[in-house]
C-alpha cells in the first residue's frame, strides 16, 4: 500500500505518491512541496513493525 498525499492548497488539491514528492525538513519540520503548485504539505514520520518507514501527512504544521 503506497502512500498518498494531497495538496492542502484548495486550488490544487492535486494527489501525490510517495513517489512523486521529495520530503525534507526545511527547519520547520518535515513537508514536502507540490510539484503542481509548489505549497508546503507537512508530514510526519513513522516506522511499522517491520521498521519500513512511512509517512502520513498531517494538517497545518507540526508544533515544535
Ligand atoms: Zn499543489
Amino acid at each position: 500500500m503506497s502512500t498518498q498525499f494531497v495538496c492542502r492548497n484548495q486550488s490544487c488539491g492535486q494527489p501525490w505518491e510517495l513517489s512523486d514528492v521529495v520530503i525534507k525538513n526545511e527547519g520547520q519540520g518535515l513537508l514536502f512541496r507540490c510539484p503542481l503548485c509548489g505549497a508546503r504539505n507537512y508530514v510526519e514520520r513513522f516506522e511499522d513493525d517491520e521498521g519500513n518507514v512511512l509517512y502520513e501527512q498531517i494538517e497545518g504544521r507540526p508544533l515544535q
